[in-house]
């Protein structure tokens, strides 16, 4: 385990020592290296043949069905429901929490737009909170700390004493992967009676104390974009562990369509968020292949972490300690902020066939956010000067 505590000055950071380490590892791999490729090497051909034969390609199917089963199966929850992409998910997700227009919703500053988005569109207001130097997610302490002078309960309702807002939920976030101690913020939301909606957009695949990410709290959301570590072109889930949950989640998701032989009756405004089969029956191939895809990342992040061992100036993001995660995206972290010498960094490598790239500008100083309620945001600053994710497909770690 590395931590990100005082390191003593080291070296300095040699750009020319990073473009090397990434020459040895990716050696073999034809260029440009991707960020992310998907990588199809399942029954992908045989299950959209199906489909197109069958001519079930839109919104029910067998494929959708079979996709929620092994959803759920795979992240132990009882209850998955298939969107068509992330991001509605995490919006479905936060209205199953009943998050209304006018309250605050939680979450890390440095995480991907659709987080915030997804708050937005349910109304609600990002809070942000900083970042954890050790697992790139929520600080757990400084968020405590937070709720504790920011924070009032009366009624039981939960309200930020400065805004007079509701906080109507936690989003925790597993950055690359690697997830964020969801025991500590289960009980500081239990604490504080705000829902929790895990966005595990990121870590399908990953386990925290040997338990699924997506499903350790109330609710969880998954995205299967191109650049995931499963794809369904595009397509996300909401996780639910309660069956009224889900129901409402399908409901809603179907235009709050009653169901009927003929009618078209609807009984709230809804949403045509359904994945079509064809990408379900995609995501069933993909789904399928999952574990040999976490295990080939593992690989390449064992690679990367050897190669890269004696690299100044940098240190490779490792998983923490209770976590087994999917190494979606290899991440360097540059032992000093200094965004001049990131930059030469991602030149150099992009330069030479490598599609290395920064981690997200900090959501709360981009103008739409920028007025939003938040804490003290220095780790989050600094570290995104600091972040420079590495090439991580699949097929790089299979074996070439
Ligand atoms: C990918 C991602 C999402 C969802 O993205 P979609 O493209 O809408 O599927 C949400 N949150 C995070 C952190 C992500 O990385």
């Amino acid at each position: 385990m590395l931590h990100n505590k005082a390191v003593p000055a080291g070296p300095a950071l040699d750009p020319e020592k990073v473009l090397a380490a990434l020459g040895r590892v990716l050696s073999d791999a034809a260029e440009p290296v991707a960020l992310h490729e998907p990588c199809f090497m399942g029954r992908e051909w045989d299950y959209l043949k199906d489909c197109l034969d069958s001519g079930w390609v839109s919104s029910v199917g067998s494929y959708v069905d079979r996709f929620e089963e092994m959803l759920a199966e795979t992240c132990d929850v009882p209850h998955a429901v298939v969107t068509m992409n992330g991001t509605a998910a995490l919006h479905l997700a936060l209205v199953l929490c009943d998050v209304a227009p006018g309250d605050e919703v939680l979450m890390p500053g440095l995480t991907f737009i659709a987080t915030a988005n997804a708050a937005t569109y349910s109304g609600a207001i990002p809070h942000f909170v900083d970042s954890d130097a050790v697992t790139l997610g929520l600080n757990m302490e400084k968020l405590a700390e937070h709720l504790q002078t920011k924070a009032h309960i009366a009624g039981g309702v939960t309200r930020n004493k400065e805004t007079g807002r509701r906080i109507g939920a936690i989003v925790p976030m597993h950055t690359f992967g690697h997830p964020v101690d969801m025991d500590a913020l289960n009980e500081i939301a239990a604490r504080w009676k705000i829902p929790v909606v895990e966005d595990a957009a990121e870590s399908l695949g990953s386990t925290y104390k040997g338990r699924p990410v997506g499903g350790l709290s109330q609710v969880g959301a998954l995205s299967f974009n191109g650049n995931k570590i499963v794809t369904t072109g595009g397509g996300g889930a909401v996780l639910c562990r309660d069956a009224t949950m889900a129901a409402l989640a399908k409901h809603l998701s179907t235009t709050a369509k009653l169901p009927h032989k003929w009618a078209f009756d609807h009984d709230a405004v809804g949403y045509n968020y359904r994945l079509p089969n064809i990408n379900a029956a995609l995501g069933c191939a993909q789904l399928e292949q999952l574990a040999g895809f976490v295990s080939a990342k593992r690989v390449l992040a064992e690679r990367y972490l050897d190669e890269f061992a004696d690299v100044p100036g940098v240190r490779l993001f490792r998983e923490p300690e209770y976590a087994c995660s999917n190494y979606w995206l290899n991440t360097l972290i540059l032992e000093k902020a200094d965004q001049h010498a990131r930059d030469r960094v991602l030149e150099l490598t992009n330069d030479n066939g490598y599609l290395t790239r920064p981690v997200w500008t900090p959501l709360h100083t981009l103008p739409m956010f920028d007025q939003c309620p938040r804490m003290d945001m220095s780790m989050a600053e600094e570290l995104s000067d600091r972040i420079v994710c590495l090439p991580s497909s699949a097929p790089l770690g299979i074996g070439q």
